[in-house]
Parts: structure tokens; sequence; C-alpha cells
């Protein structure tokens, strides 16, 4: 996943000045000014929680002021006096803005909390101000009519004509009328959201099961068993964010997996204070709404109109050929499992709290191995440094040099400097990894600041995920997930560190949503490319390399419960589509919000495999934030991931000749192109199907 910066414009150094208006609090508020540390990166021990409120508003007043400078210019507008001088504006609110919420993220505490709540609305009324300000579409309308004449190069002539339509598309040409209803339901939205956010960490951290006995949690190692008790004696088995739990796989009673997995299925949706239902009905309430206002179906249709799908007719087309294959693929792996369960309990029927733990014992006996022979050849720093840094050393020739000296927000985090194949700093990275209450779920990266030829400013980015920390002194081993997941990840961070492109809202990452999975995607497949794979997996004792016959097992296990990894996807992105593919009126009230949920599963066949979707509605936290009508992105950029996977295989595979073509056509060039356009220079063809279905081993009518 990634998490975009609300904000990606900047603030020129002269304008600091104009800062003057708070000469006390630029004395002490360390966000005022540009970080002295290397790369602008935050001087984290130095930021109170007190300075950000300060420096919000006064980004928020230096930007409306340069915006008003922009449009007031008495000089026809030229793409320097408008575009340009629009991408160097908001600096410091951004500098601000990016901490806040990336704290809020990774280190939440009940302030920052606060903060987020109240600007949220803040934010959206300031960022309307700007989309919606008449004198500056003039401009850039006038700018946008004379776009033939005006000698534009093809980074600028994308880069008017995105924002031209993105201020069209923010209500630019609507009526007054029009415009007043869509700040409102902007501002509505925003604070929907950060409520929403904030409950669902609160519900996650809540729902812990507590059990009372070791027994209940037979299954576990000693080791693991002792690291979830509590100074009551009793045991304490933490959610994650997903409706899967990782302990089912291992927990051998089976009233124990039932109660983890309703603990987990029933989050937000038990009719207390952390209850979304209700905020989520508003939420799509207001998204069809604003659909329809600026001329739109619903949401989804105005979300996908700048997708690289394109359209709903193809999402919902690519949907309806999958379903079915997945859950046929996904029978056939229930009914492996069924005969499992028999086993141990005779005439159960499996359900969907038995599913990882058959899988495992299925994958034992199917495969010759489990999941627990792979965790002690997988510690954490092994295929950090060995597997992920080493990868991207050999393909793009970067290194890694660990960085104590810069501060960081909590003492499990590590700075490290990324230096390019020239020996010189390419990008600072702060790698986040160990779950922790005041950390939200899931994985992610985000950028605390971004590449940019125009501002002179190199990457700082940072790489979070969830681990449970083990006891002092014991080493972090990791599971094959995990491992999967710090290379997608870092995917995401290398498209930032390697943008190399001269406007900030063309950086890195800023490409259509169902195109920014791609390239981490494709960084997964280094996981298990042989070289890399025999270099990171090594017994965290004694140094053995993994046994190739365990390495062969993997290979061969590749397509393992693929049917229940797309099934329990592909129903959470077709509960994603179907609520956003509704008119305002037909959204379901909050008490009607599961049973939508569960006749969308039924319409698909999903309700014939004890399958649950990946996430459920009440704490989907994708389509609440930036991937709303958007969840289908995984699949897309799959399709396109498997694409080039297939072409580097054919064509090389890791050195770096590839790394330098895929630098070329993909992670360097950001959003200054069609991605398509580059898609397509990348591997030589249009994205087929084939690659993708092969991958999962799925047969569809038509492939
Ligand atoms: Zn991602």
């Amino acid at each position: 996943m990634l998490l975009r910066p609300l904000l990606d414009r900047a603030l020129p150094r002269r304008l600091l000045g104009s800062l003057l208006l708070l000469p006390a609090l630029a004395q002490a508020n360390a966000l005022l000014q540009p970080s002295p540390l290397p790369l602008q990166y935050p001087p984290f021990n130095a930021i109170a929680d007190a300075d950000f409120a300060p420096a919000l508003s006064a980004g928020m007043a230096v930007q409306r002021r340069e915006v008003a400078a922009i449009v007031a210019n008495p000089a026809a507008p030229s793409f320097e006096n408008t575009m340009e001088a629009l991408e160097r504006s908001g600096r410091l609110l951004n500098r601000a803005l990016t901490v806040l919420s990336s704290l809020n993220g990774a280190d939440s505490n009940p302030e920052r909390q606060r903060l987020q709540r109240e600007f949220a609305p803040l934010l959206a009324q300031h960022r309307d101000a700007i989309a919606l300000n008449p004198g500056l579409f003039q401009r850039i309308d006038a700018l946008h009519r004379q776009r033939e004449q005006l000698r534009l190069n093809p980074e600028q002539r994308r880069l008017l004509e995105r924002r031209h339509a993105d201020l069209l598309r923010a209500g630019a040409q609507l009526p007054p009328a029009a415009q007043a209803r869509l700040r409102a339901i902007n501002v509505e939205l925003s604070r929907l959201g950060a409520d929403f956010n904030q409950k669902v960490l609160a519900e996650v951290n809540a729902s812990a099961l507590t059990v009372a006995t070791r027994e209940e949690l037979a299954g576990l190692s000693e080791a693991q068993i002792d690291a979830l008790r509590q100074s009551d004696g009793r045991y304490r088995l933490p959610l994650q964010n997903t409706s899967g739990q990782p302990l089912l796989a291992q927990l051998s009673h089976r009233p124990t997996r039932e109660r983890l997995m309703q603990a987990s299925l029933s989050r937000n949706a038990r009719g207390d204070g952390n209850d979304t239902r209700e905020l989520i009905s508003q939420v799509l309430r207001l998204r069809a709404e604003r659909a329809a206002l600026l001329g739109h179906a619903h949401h989804a249709d105005f979300t996908l109109e700048t997708e690289t799908a394109g359209s709903t007719a193809t999402v919902n087309a690519l949907l309806a050929q999958l379903a079915p294959a997945a859950v046929a693929s996904a029978k056939k792996e229930a009914a492996a499992l069924q005969a499992q369960l028999e086993k141990d309990h005779p005439g159960a029927t499996l359900q969907a709290w038995d599913w990882a733990y058959y899988a495992e014992k299925e994958r034992a006996q199917a495969y010759g191995y489990d999941e627990s022979q792979l965790r002690p050849y997988l510690e954490l720093n092994s295929v950090l440094e060995r597997g992920v840094f080493e990868a991207a050393k050999r393909l793009y020739g970067l290194s890694f040099k660990r960085r104590p000296d810069l501060p960081v927000y909590h003492p499990d985090v590590q700075a490290w400097e990324v230096l390019g194949p020239n020996g010189k700093t390419q990008a600072l990275l702060l790698v986040d990894l160990y779950a922790r209450p005041s950390k939200r779920g899931g994985a992610w990266a985000n950028a605390y600041v971004g590449q940019s030829h125009l501002l002179g400013t190199r990457p700082v980015v940072g790489n979070h995920m969830n681990i449970p920390k083990p006891p002092a002194g014991q080493p972090t081993l990791l599971t094959w997930d995990e491992v999967n997941t710090l290379f997608h990840e870092f995917g995401h961070n290398l498209h930032t560190m390697l943008s190399d492109v001269r406007y900030p809202s063309q950086a890195g990452t800023a490409v259509p949503r169902d195109y920014v999975e791609f390239p981490s995607q494709v960084n997964e497949m280094w996981q298990t490319w042989p070289s890399i794979l025999a270099n990171y997996a090594r017994h965290h004792q004694t140094g053995e390399p993994m046994p190739q016959a365990l390495l062969d097992k993997i290979a061969a296990a590749k397509r393992f419960n693929q049917g229940f990894a797309t099934t329990e996807y592909l129903a959470a992105t077709l509960i994603d589509q179907h609520l956003h593919q509704l008119k305002a009126d037909q959204i379901p009230n909050a008490s009607a919000l599961m049973d939508t949920e569960a006749q969308v599963m039924k319409a698909h066949g999903f309700d014939t495999v004890p399958v649950p979707p990946r996430y459920r509605t009440p704490y989907f936290s994708h389509i609440m934030g930036g991937y709303a009508a958007g969840y289908y992105a995984y699949l897309w950029s799959e399709v396109l991931d498997a694409n080039t996977v297939e072409w580097i295989e054919q064509h090389g595979g890791l050195n770096r000749t590839t790394g330098e073509r895929m630098k070329r056509f993909l992670l360097a060039r950001g959003g200054t192109e069609d991605p398509m356009v580059l898609f397509q220079q990348l591997v030589g063809h249009e994205p087929k199907l084939g690659p993708y279905l092969n991958r999962r081993g799925l047969v569809t009518a038509q492939p």
C-alpha cells in the first residue's frame, strides 16, 4: 500500500521571509524552516506536537498568499509564472502536514489524533480554495487553450493538461451554488475520514482476544505464548488489520480459532463507540452526491475516469471474468482442507477459521514443508540487507549505509542513507517495521520529501510494517508473507527514490492509483529469485543457507492456496465496486450495510466457500482512504506486473541492464508520461491477462 501526502507542492525559499509574521514561533518551531539535516530529513527530535498547529496554519496562510500572487500577477499567464509558480507553492504546509500524517500513521497519540481531526476540514477547505479559485482557473485555462503554441516539452505539456483536468474534476466550472455544496461535501468527507481512521485503530486494539490458559493456545511455540502473556497472567492475541489473522495458521484449539476469527470479523460493527457503519453510509452517500454534481453516474465512474483501466465497464468485465475462476479454484482447495479437518473433527464442516490451519497441514503433506520450517532462515536483518537491499544493489547500483546519527521518532526506527551508483547520496530511508499499539495496521510506504529538480530536493522515504516484536534478545524471524511485504513496500520506496523529474507534482509515485502498485509488485519477484533467496535465507543461528530441498519445495508450492488468496481479494474488490457504483438514493443505511455486503458475496457465488473478504466494509481502510473504487488496483497492477516479470525472466533477469531499463521506462519517470505508453515501451506490447492467470493457476472461459 502507498500512503500519499495530501498536498505535494512546495514553497520557494524567498517566501520564507513572509513567516516573519510569527517571529517568536520561528525561533522555536522546527517545522517553520526547512530542516537543517541532510536532504531536509525531518528533525524529529526537535519537533514538538505543539509545533504542528501553528505550522499548519502558517503553511495554509503562506500558500494562500502564494496563489493570490499568481492570480494578481499583471503579466499575461505563462508556464513559468503560473504552472511553475504553483508547483513551488505550499512547501511549508507540505512539510508540516507530511510529518503530522506520517506520525499519525506510524506513532499516533491522542494529541496528534486531535490535530488530524481538527485540521482535516480546514485542509479540505484550503484545497478547495485553490482548486475553485476562479482567477487561477482562468490563467490555467488560458494556457491550456494556447498549449499548441507554448513550445512546451512533453513533461510541461502533461503537467498543464493534468492540472487543467484536475481543476475541472474539482468543480472549477460549476455554478457557484454547486461549488458551495461541493466545498461543504469535501469538508464533511475529510472530517468523517479522520474519524474513521481513529475508530479503526481504536477497535483493532480493543478487539484483541484474551484467553486464560496456555492450553487454549496449543500449536503456538513456547516463545510465542510467553510473548503473549500479560501482567495479569492471561494471554492477549493482538489482531492484524486484515480479516484473516496469521495466528490462525498455528492454533490447533478450534474454539480459540473461532473466537479469534469472530473477533476479527466483527470489528467496527458492534454497536459501540467504534462502530463505523453509520459513518461509512454517510461517506458513500456524500461521494455519490459529489459525483452527480460533477456529472458522473456514481463515484466509481468519477474515480475511474483518470485511472489506466479507464472505466467501470472494463473493471466490471475483468472482475466478472475472474470471480468464477477464483471461486472454482477455492472450492477445489476447500475440498482438500475438508478432508484434513475431518481427521481431527469427524463430521465437522470447514469454516473460515479452519482454513489457514488446515492449509498448513495440506501444504506439509502436499509439498513436504510448513511455514515454521522457513522462519529460522528468515531473520529480519538478513532479509533486509542481504535480500531487499542486495537486489536493489544488483539492479540499480544502490548501496546502503546506517545513519544512527539521524534522529528518529521511535527507538525501533532505523535511518539509512541510500547511495547511488556514483557513490553520492541518492535518498534517505526510514525503516520502521515493528508493530505497536500506536501504529495503524498493515504495511505502507510514504515520502517525507519528494524528488524535484525544480526545488532541488532529493527523496526522504519511509517503509512501515507491523511485524510482531520478539522479546528482548530474541531474533526477529519473519513469515514468508512478511518477507514478501518487505520487498513490496521497498518497491514503492524505489519508485520514489529513483525518481528523476523536474516538477514535484510529477515525482515518483504521482501516477494513477491502479498503476502505483505495479513497480512495488514487480519488486516482489526478487524474493524468490534464486541468487537473492540464497543470499538472504540463512539460518539465524548457524548461518547455514536454506537447504536446496526446502527451496525447491517453496518453488513447487508457488500456486498453493492461490484460490483462497484470489477469492478473499476479489470479494473485497467486488464490495468496493458495488458500494461505489450506487447512486446517492441507493446507498444502504448503516443497519443494511452488512446485508448489502452479503448480497454482493452471494451474487458472485462467494457464499459457497468459507472465505471472508480480505476486509469487511466496517474496517476496510483502503476504501475510506485513497483506494475508494480503487481496490481493484492491486489486480490491475498485478496484470502489468506479471507481464513485466515474464519479460524480465526472458531478457536477462537480475542485472544492471534490467535495472536501467526499469528506471528508464518506469521508476525515473513518475507521472511525466502516459503510464500505459511507458508500460508498452518497457515490455514491448499491451498488457495480456495470460501471465496473471498462469501465475495464479486460474482458468477462465476467455483467457
Ligand atoms: Zn503497495
